[in-house]
């Protein structure tokens, strides 16, 4: 079999990237996409400051355009190859999102036609220097995830995370996940669980919503021998955030989210 000649490119110009990481999750809708804004917009935070780049590989549903508030805009061709869009000044964001004509129109694409488009994504885009790389990705283990995972590993990848809801449905894939990192041999740096608890914003108690029969995602963890990085709580002020594009630092910095987010963050840059 002939080696693929886009390995070197995407090397090559993942050379300026200190840390690519992948997120998962088993299922959709567990909050993936969130959680991938969020540690981007964490680790782009005035008091963390890193250079942060976050890609969108969910081909047939990408949602960074929406989350990081950069519905709508168009990425640019340069002598140096697509300009991603900026988010923050040292926050940006490249999605198959922004080359569809509409935002409702569908990906059908089969398994090569994704590694393409990927390999475009990573040999193409002028990501200049980054702290972090960070690949949103579809849910489960399919044919982005290998391609993904076959580019990254050349150029160097740092890891994965893996983010889950505490239902035991939700834990139950996160084992494929770890599985699958073990299987392509690319290291877990730690489990996020999302949506575990929900802070009412009137009387500020504490309510459990998804019991988790089997102890959480922690308990799983540490029965799986993988990190456990943190919970994120079940936030109203979060889910409009995001649906509205904005940044729940700026937003509502005192959040539970925010405060969660703050040691989730550090324990990544640990
Ligand atoms: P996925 O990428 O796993 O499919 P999304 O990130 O798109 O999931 O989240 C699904 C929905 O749940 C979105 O509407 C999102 O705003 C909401 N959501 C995700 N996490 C939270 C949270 N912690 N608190 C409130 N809403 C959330």
């Amino acid at each position: 079999k002939l080696p693929d000649p886009g390995i070197a490119l995407v090397k090559e110009r993942l050379s300026s990237v200190k840390n690519k990481v992948l997120i998962l999750s088993g299922k959709g809708g567990v909050g993936k996409s969130t959680v991938t804004s969020l540690i981007s917009r964490g680790l782009a935070a005035e008091n963390i400051n890193r250079n942060v780049a976050v890609l969108d590989i969910d081909i047939c549903g990408p949602s960074q355009p929406r989350v990081l508030g950069a519905l709508g805009e168009q990425v640019h061709q340069s002598a140096s190859g697509w300009s991603p869009v900026f988010v923050e000044e040292n926050l940006s964001l490249m999605s198959i999102g922004f080359l569809l004509n509409d935002v409702n129109d569908a990906v059908i694409w089969r398994g090569p036609k994704k590694n393409g488009m990927i390999r475009q994504f990573l040999s193409e885009v002028d990501w200049g220097t980054l702290d972090y790389l960070i690949l949103d990705t579809p849910p489960g283990t399919s044919d982005e995830h290998l391609s993904a995972t076959t580019y990254l590993k050349e150029a160097g990848i740092t890891g994965a995370i893996i983010v889950t809801t505490p239902q035991e449905v939700a834990l139950l894939d996160v084992r494929k996940e770890i599985d699958f990192c073990r299987k392509v041999k690319i290291p877990i740096l730690g489990v996020v669980e999302n949506m575990s608890s929900f802070v009412c914003p009137k009387c500020k108690n504490s309510a459990e919503i998804f019991p988790a029969l089997t102890g959480g995602a922690k308990k799983m963890s540490e029965e799986l021998n993988v990190e456990f990085l943190g919970s994120l709580p079940l936030d109203p002020y979060l889910a409009r955030c995001c649906d509205e594009g904005k940044n729940i630092l700026e937003e509502f910095p005192e959040s539970p989210t925010v405060k969660a987010l703050h040691s989730l963050v550090n324990k990544i840059i640990e």
